[in-house]
């Protein structure tokens, strides 16, 4: 059996930013090398004076970038979320060391297109993946011959994270188009984008953007219920099982599934 050493690093919070109340983006010092692929997760975990609590983390960061960037949603009645809410910078956490998953970007299919739909939080692999494709064209290794297409919701404006970097890299590059989009648009009356859920705007979008299943990937991440509807819709459309890839955060309670 690996010993706990051999296992996981002390990872060290190096940056800490609040920007909504409860959800928040920081950096880690992994505390050894860390390898992963863009849309792979990190296991993070605190240690209580009971048991070691564990959960899957999307990492928001490219490889290209020495520290992991995260970013997390609190969960009020949590078990993990207020141990790590409550960590200031500086603080230790457990990193798993090895890297896990497979909502990596679909090279393989040779799809042109990606149609990248999400979330709050479930907007961080898609991150990673425009995060490590930019440094490569950058340095003049342009990807493959790919589009990506990120349609990325949340409540309020204020929720998405991410806007500024996603708006200015979209407007540089002509492989990437970003929709942002606003589910509660009357607690956010400033909002002058587009609004509605991404399940309200598959259709309207894979027509605009002309997205079939013959040359389209489907990547959903985040929130269960979107998961669901919107794995549907592209179903629907002609998508291939096969060629849509999830990332469920969460399992909703029983009580609450339809
Ligand atoms: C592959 C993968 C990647 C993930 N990446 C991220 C990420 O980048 N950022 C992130 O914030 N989370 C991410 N998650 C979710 C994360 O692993 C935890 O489940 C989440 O942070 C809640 O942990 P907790 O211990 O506080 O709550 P738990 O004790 O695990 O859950 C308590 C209850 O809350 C529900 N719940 C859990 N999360 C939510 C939520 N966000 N909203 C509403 N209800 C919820 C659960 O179903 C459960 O009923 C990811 C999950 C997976 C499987």
């Amino acid at each position: 059996m690996r010993t706990a050493e051999e296992k996981f690093y002390r990872a060290r919070i190096t940056t800490r930013d609040e920007f909504s109340p409860g959800l928040w983006k920081f950096h880690l010092d992994p505390g050894g090398e860390f390898q992963f692929v863009a849309g792979q997760f990190a296991t993070l975990g605190v240690q209580t004076s009971q048991k070691l609590i564990e959960r899957a983390y999307s990492i928001v960061s490219s490889p290209y970038e020495r520290e992991l960037e995260l970013f997390v949603e609190l969960v009020p009645a949590g078990e993990l979320t207020p141990l790590l809410h409550a960590l200031p910078v500086g603080a230790y956490m457990s990193l798993r060391k090895l890297a896990k998953g497979r909502f990596t970007l679909d090279l393989k299919s040779g799809h042109k297109n990606h149609l990248l739909l999400s979330t709050v939080t479930g907007v961080a692999p898609y991150i990673s993946y425009i995060r490590t494709l930019y440094k490569d064209w950058s340095d003049n290794r342009p990807p493959a011959d790919i589009h990506l297409f990120l349609l990325n919701a949340a409540s309020r404006s204020w929720e998405f994270g991410y806007h500024e970097e996603l708006e200015q890299l979209a407007t540089k590059v002509p492989w990437l188009t970003y929709i942002p989009t606003v589910s509660r648009s009357h607690e956010d009356t400033k909002w002058c984008g587009e609004t509605g859920r991404v399940e309200d705007l598959i259709r309207k979008y894979t027509d605009e953007w002309n997205l079939t299943g013959s040359d389209t990937t489907g990547y959903l991440c985040g929130h269960p219920q979107m998961i669901e509807l919107g794995k549907g819709i592209l179903l629907r459309r002609g998508f291939a099982k096969e060629s849509l890839k999830e990332e469920v955060y969460w399992i909703p309670p029983k009580t609450l599934r339809r």
